[in-house]
C-alpha cells in the first residue's frame, strides 16, 4: 500500500515537474523570441543614428555637392538647375496676374489681384482634377482642358476677356524641364502617371501659349517655373529676408537664391540683379554620411528608379511609410510575436505615411489607434500592448532620421550662401550676433505642416546643428499653395512691362 502511495506520489511529482518544464519552455521560447524582435529595433535604431556629428558631415557633404553641381553640369548628382528667375516678388506688385499649376492629380488655376502692398492682396482660385485619360493622351486635349479652365476663371472674374491688355501668367508645371529663359523650357521626361509622347523633347510653355492663342484667350505666358521656386516667390512676397524654399510632401525639393557669379558652369550669365534662383533637386542628393539601413537598400532597388532620389527616400512622405512597414515585416519574420506572417504586410506601400504618422502620434494609453490601424489596413489582429509599443517605436525611428537629415540639408543651403554663422566674428567664447542676419526659409508640403513630430524633430535638429545663438536667426516659414500664387507673383515681377533682366554674353 505504501508503495502505490509513494509511486502515485512519484507520478505526480514528475507530472508537476514535466508541466513546470513546460511551462518555463514556453516562456524561455516567447522570451528569445521578443528578443529577436527587440534585437530587429535595436539594430534599426544603431543604423538610423544621426549624431550631430554625422549630420554636420551630412551639412558639408550638401553644401560642397552644390558646389559641384553649380560647376559644371553633371558635376553632382545635384542638377542645380538654372531658373533664370532674377527677381522675386517684393509685395510692391500691382495688377491682375494668373496662375496656372500642373505637376499632379490636380490642377490649379488662380488670378491674384495685386494692390502694390502685401495687405492689398487678392485671390480667386479653381482647382479640378485631371481625368486620367488627358494625362496619358494628346498633349492637345490636356492643354485644350487646362486653357478652357483659364477661360472660365477670366469669364468668372471682372477681367474682360476681350480685354485689349495682355493678361499675364505664371505657369508652374512640376516636372523635369530643361529651361531656355524664364519663360520657355523644354520637357525631359514626364513623371508621376503622367505619359503624353507628343510632349517629349517640345518647348512646354509655347504649347500652352499656342494653345491660348487658338482659344482666342489673349494671355501670355511670363514665367514657367518648378514648384519650389513658387514657394520661394511666395515667401519672398511676404518676407524680404526669405533666401530658400523647400518642400517636404509626396516629394522632397529646394531652391535658393545664388549669386550669378557663383554659377560657374555658366559663364558670362549677367542679371541687373546680381543673382537667379536655382533650382537644386536635392531629391536625388547623395552622402555616403547617411545613414542607410537594408530596408532602405531594398525600398531603392525595388523601387522604379533605383539609386535615383536617395535623400528623397529617405525623407519624403512617398517612402517613410513603407520604410516602417518593411520593418514590422521583418519583426514578423523573426518571431510570431506579431502572430502569423499576414500577407498585407508584403504588399508594398501598403502603410502609407498617414497612418504612420497618426500611429507615431498615439498618445493613448492603450494605444488604440495603433491597434485600429494595424486591424484595419495591414490585417494585423490583436497585437499585445508591449508590440504595439514597439511598432510606435519603429515610426520615431524612421521619422526623426528623416526630419534630421531635412535639417541637415536645410543648415547645407545656409552654409553654401553663408548663412549658418560659420563666418560670424566670435567675441569672447560666443559667437556674436550682431554679425548674423535674419535668415527665412520658406517650408511647404504636408510632411512638415501635418506631421507635429516630424516638424518638431526638424526644428530640434537645426537647433542642434546650429547652436541656439545661430539658430534664432533662422526662421522656418510656412507658405501656402507657393506653386500656384508664386506661379503668379512671379509673372507680375516677371511681367513683361519691365525690361528683360537676364543676359547670357
Ligand atoms: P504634394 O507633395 O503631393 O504636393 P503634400 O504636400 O500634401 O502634397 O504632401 C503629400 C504627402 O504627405 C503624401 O505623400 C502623404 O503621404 C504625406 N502626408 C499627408 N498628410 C500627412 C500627415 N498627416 N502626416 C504625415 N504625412 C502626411
Ligand atoms: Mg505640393
Amino acid at each position: 500500500m505504501a508503495k502505490v502511495v509513494l509511486g502515485v506520489a512519484v507520478g505526480v511529482a514528475v507530472a508537476a515537474c514535466a508541466v513546470a518544464a513546460l511551462v518555463v519552455g514556453r516562456r524561455v521560447r516567447t522570451r528569445r523570441k521578443w528578443k529577436r524582435v527587440v534585437g530587429v529595433l535595436k539594430e534599426l535604431e544603431e543604423s538610423c543614428e544621426t549624431t550631430v556629428g554625422r549630420l554636420r558631415q551630412v551639412v558639408d557633404a550638401m553644401a560642397v555637392e552644390m558646389h559641384a553641381g553649380l560647376a559644371s553640369e553633371g558635376g553632382s548628382k545635384l542638377k542645380m538647375l538654372l531658373t533664370f528667375v532674377d527677381n522675386l516678388p517684393s509685395g510692391s506688385e500691382k495688377g491682375t496676374f494668373y496662375g496656372l499649376d500642373l505637376g499632379g492629380t490636380n490642377f490649379r488655376v488662380l488670378r491674384v489681384e495685386l494692390g502694390g502692398q502685401r495687405s492689398s492682396f487678392d485671390r480667386d482660385v479653381a482647382q479640378q482634377a485631371i481625368p486620367p485619360r488627358l494625362m496619358t493622351g494628346r498633349s492637345e486635349d490636356l492643354f485644350d482642358f487646362i486653357a478652357s479652365s483659364l477661360q472660365h476663371l477670366v469669364e468668372k472674374g471682372n477681367d474682360s476677356e476681350q480685354s485689349p491688355i495682355i493678361k499675364e501668367l505664371g505657369f508652374t508645371f512640376s516636372f523635369p524641364v530643361k529651361q531656355t529663359s524664364v519663360s520657355s523650357g523644354i520637357l525631359i521626361k514626364w513623371t508621376k502617371g503622367f505619359a503624353i509622347t507628343d510632349m517629349v523633347g517640345k518647348e512646354v510653355a509655347g504649347v500652352l501659349q499656342q494653345t491660348l492663342a487658338r482659344k482666342g484667350l489673349n494671355m501670355q505666358v511670363a514665367v514657367l517655373v518648378n514648384n519650389t521656386v513658387g514657394t520661394l516667390a511666395l515667401g519672398h512676397y511676404h518676407d524680404a529676408d526669405t533666401v530658400a524654399a523647400v518642400i517636404i510632401g509626396t516629394g522632397t525639393n529646394a531652391c535658393y537664391w545664388e549669386r550669378t557669379d557663383a554659377i560657374i558652369k555658366c559663364q558670362g550669365l549677367l542679371t541687373t540683379s546680381g543673382g537667379m534662383v536655382v533650382n537644386m533637386e536635392w531629391g536625388n542628393f547623395w552622402s555616403s554620411h547617411m545613414p542607410r539601413t537594408s530596408y532602405d537598400i531594398e525600398l531603392d532597388a525595388e523601387s522604379p528608379n533605383p539609386n535615383d532620389q536617395g535623400f528623397e527616400k529617405m525623407i519624403s512622405g512617398m517612402y517613410l511609410g513603407d520604410i516602417v512597414r518593411r520593418v514590422i515585416l521583418r519583426m514578423s519574420q523573426e518571431s510570431d510575436v506579431f502572430g502569423p506572417v499576414f500577407s498585407s504586410l508584403s504588399v508594398p506601400f501598403a502603410l502609407g505615411t498617414p497612418l504612420m504618422a497618426a500611429m507615431h502620434e498615439d498618445d493613448s494609453p492603450e494605444l488604440t489607434k495603433v491597434a485600429r490601424i494595424l486591424k484595419d489596413d495591414l490585417k494585423i489582429p490583436d497585437l499585445p500592448l508591449k508590440a504595439r509599443k514597439l511598432v510606435v517605436k519603429v515610426c520615431d525611428v524612421v521619422a526623426r532620421r528623416a526630419a534630421r537629415l531635412a535639417a541637415a540639408g536645410i543648415v547645407g543651403i545656409l552654409k553654401k550662401i553663408g548663412r549658418d554663422g560659420s563666418g560670424c566674428i566670435r567675441v569672447g567664447r560666443t559667437r556674436s550676433d550682431t554679425k548674423m542676419r535674419r535668415t527665412v526659409v520658406a517650408i511647404e508640403g504636408s510632411l512638415y505642416t501635418q506631421y507635429t513630430m516630424f516638424r518638431e524633430y526638424l526644428h530640434e535638429a537645426l537647433h542642434e546643428i546650429l547652436g541656439e545663438d545661430i539658430a534664432q536667426h533662422v526662421i522656418l516659414k510656412v507658405t501656402e499653395d507657393g506653386s500656384g500664387t508664386g506661379a503668379a507673383l512671379l509673372a507680375a515681377s516677371h511681367s513683361s512691362k519691365s525690361v528683360d533682366n537676364v543676359q547670357l554674353l
